[in-house]
């Protein structure tokens, strides 16, 4: 599914409200173990397959060649990379094992939420709400057990804090882009695909294409972005919002004069 695509499905689902609950639990031995990890139409973030490759230790081509099948929006022209499932009959995830997840620890966020979806909308205020939906599925017997959860509650049991800042700012840019009503050239999708997909490769352009050298960024956070995957990440962020919507909230540039500072 396309970001918009998943935005629709959520949408068709019963929303679980702020303070309401759900009775659910998923254990080994449950008669439906592994049966959600196949066949699954899973659109992965940057910050899931910076986690999963460095859980795996691979590199970025590697892992986008074999756990991937990317493609680019039509709305945004922004790359999609989606989790690619084994050739088996059935469809299987790679990493589902008997005895549950080979990557539980660092599983996609999407992994984590279910059996809820997430979606996030701007406040009016500057930040994000979030909304839950309940993805109830046949096979699922989970809600048969009696622990009870609000959407909140299951977020925080199921570690997904981790995931949310770097994944609400990505999904935050894919809107400014949509807002804009212009797809990105198919230069800056190239780019995308490299500064938020293949942050090992981006890491070594940064130096190759003396890129701190055009930006204000002290030496101490230089020396970050290019030692951490998960620092770079969120640069090549800031990078977009520089250069994508002439954003100097978080990064600017030196001697260029932006749009927001020669403009009002
Ligand atoms: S189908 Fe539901 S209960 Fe069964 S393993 Fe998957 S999440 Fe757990
Ligand atoms: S990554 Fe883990 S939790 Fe997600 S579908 Fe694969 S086996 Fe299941």
């Amino acid at each position: 599914m396309s970001n918009d695509e998943t935005k629709e499905f959520l949408d068709s689902l019963p929303e679980l409200e702020e303070g309401k609950t759900y009775n659910f639990k998923c254990y080994p031995g449950i008669k439906c173990f592994n049966a959600c990890c196949s066949d699954l139409d899973m659109v992965l973030t940057p910050y899931d397959i910076l986690r999963m490759r460095k859980a795996l230790d691979k590199n970025s081509i590697d892992f986008l060649r074999v756990y991937t099948v990317g493609h680019r929006a039509p709305d945004t022209n922004f790359p999609v990379f989606k989790f690619r499932m084994s050739d088996s009959k059935a469809r299987t995830c790679h990493f589902v094992t008997g005895e549950g997840c080979a990557i539980y620890a660092d599983r996609p966020g999407a992994c984590r939420m279910y059996p809820l979806g997430r979606a996030t909308r701007p406040d009016g205020k500057g930040g994000t709400k979030e909304q839950f939906f309940i993805v109830q599925e046949d096979h699922c017997m989970g809600f048969n057990e009696p622990d009870e959860w609000t959407g909140s509650s299951w977020k925080q049991d199921q570690g997904f804090h981790e995931y949310t800042a770097s994944n609400d700012r990505y999904m935050n840019i894919l809107a400014r882009v949509r807002e804009d009503g212009r797809p990105v050239s198919d230069k800056m999708s190239h780019m995308a695909t490299l500064a938020m997909y293949k942050v090992d490769e981006f890491q070594r352009f940064i130096v190759q294409m003396r890129l701190f050298d055009r930006l204000e960024i002290d030496e101490k956070r230089q020396k970050a972005i290019l030692e951490d995957e998960f620092v770079a990440l969120s640069f090549a962020m800031d990078w977009f919002e520089l250069m994508l919507f002439s954003d100097t909230s978080k990064l600017k540039t030196k001697n260029v004069p932006t749009r927001s500072r020669g403009q009002k």
